[in-house]
């Protein structure tokens, strides 16, 4: 069955940090967006790999959790309600005729736009799955906590030996009914003051084990762990949290004849655009000559993007916005 086309001023491909920034950049414009991202969250590696973390380096927070950064990025784009096209890679990019550019899912959605900013950080990310029980995706087993407060009253098993692992089961400790951590290993990879917080909580830590099924009807009702004694044991639990970690791979970019350096990077000119004439890059994919990978970087370019990207798709456009606080037109 043919889907219709998602026709935007601008696709953001990638909603990590800095995507999200462009998508909000994009709203001030006047343009309108889509944010394709193959995870089913926006945060790109905050989300998926220091939700918890707290981040010291963003301009006008002295430190702030990775996860409110997210949210506030979230929720500082949704004034100007981007489409999100989550849980699909963009596969294929093309320019057409009349300077459209079409993108293509890699679940067969079609997207038409004026213009592109690739924020595609490190490539796409894809969770580690879980061996056990992958038919429970979405009705019980997770990858991700996208909210804390789902899981109150819940029993929780978190499944990772990680600091995403650690983090999720110290986090979901005061909320769920009960949290227990299964991990394979008999140490965990996480920082240490995590581990010795995990083990001061109530969280139940079982290492050397791993979670060898999932077990329920319409969703998770309980998990049989086993141990490398090929002991096992069954729990109850109505969430699953798969915190295996995540495999990141430039992946369907390589084809899209834009040029890339270094094996996963995008050079781009001082205004952000890429050798294809429409597609910009911002944040951890881009290079240039003193390039520094952090975020509040990813933010300066995603705005330079997005203002060059706003003059091309409308050349009568001034490429300096003026100052967002000088606009009448930004409610509040
Ligand atoms: C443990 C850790 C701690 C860190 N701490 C800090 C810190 O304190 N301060 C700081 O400034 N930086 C820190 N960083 C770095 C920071 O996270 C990155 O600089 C930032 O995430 C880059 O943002 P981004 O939006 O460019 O890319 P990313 O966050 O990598 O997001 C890119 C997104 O694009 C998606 N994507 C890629 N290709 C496709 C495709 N073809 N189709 C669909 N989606 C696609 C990916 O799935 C991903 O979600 C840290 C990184 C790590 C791993």
């Amino acid at each position: 069955m043919s889907q219709e086309a998602i026709d935007r001023d601008l696709a953001v491909i990638g909603g990590g940090p800095v995507g999200l920034y462009a998508a909000y950049y994009a709203g001030l414009r006047s343009l309108s967006t889509v944010i394709i991202d193959s995870l089913p969250e926006p945060g790109g590696q905050v989300s998926a790999m220091y939700p918890d973390k707290p981040i010291y380096d963003i301009a006008g927070f002295p430190s702030i959790k990775g996860r409110d950064l997210v949210s506030g990025l979230v929720e500082q784009v949704t004034r100007f309600a981007p489409t999100y096209v989550l849980d699909q890679r963009a596969q294929v990019l093309q320019r057409t005729g009349n300077a459209t550019i079409e993108i293509t899912t890699d679940k067969g959605v079609l997207i038409r736009v004026r213009a592109v900013v690739i924020s595609g950080g490190i490539g796409t990310f894809t969770p580690r799955p879980l061996p056990a029980g992958s038919e429970f995706l979405g009705r019980g087993l997770a990858f991700f906590v996208p909210a804390l407060d789902a899981h109150a009253g819940q029993d929780v098993v978190v499944v990772g030996g990680g600091d995403s692992a650690c983090d999720w089961a110290l986090s979901l400790e005061p909320i769920a009914r009960s949290v227990t951590l299964v991990h394979r290993r008999p140490a965990f990879r996480a920082h240490a003051h995590i581990v010795e917080q995990l083990h001061a909580s109530t969280v139940s830590v079982i290492i050397d084990s791993e979670v060898s099924k999932l077990l329920g009807t319409d969703g998770v009702e309980q998990v049989e762990i086993t141990g490398k004694d090929g002991s096992t044991m069954t729990l109850p639990a109505q969430a699953v949290i798969a915190a295996l970690g995540f495999t990141a791979n430039l992946g369907p970019i390589r084809d899209w004849g834009v040029e890339i350096v270094g094996n996963r990077h995008i050079p781009v000119d001082t205004t952000m655009a890429t050798n294809i004439p429409g597609v910009y890059a911002a944040g951890d994919i881009t290079e240039y000559r003193g390039k520094v990978r952090l975020i509040s970087v990813g933010f300066g370019e995603a705005a330079t993007a997005v203002n060059n990207a706003a003059v091309l798709i409308n050349p009568e456009e001034q490429l300096f916005p003026g100052h967002s606080s000088d606009s009448l037109s930004i409610a509040v």
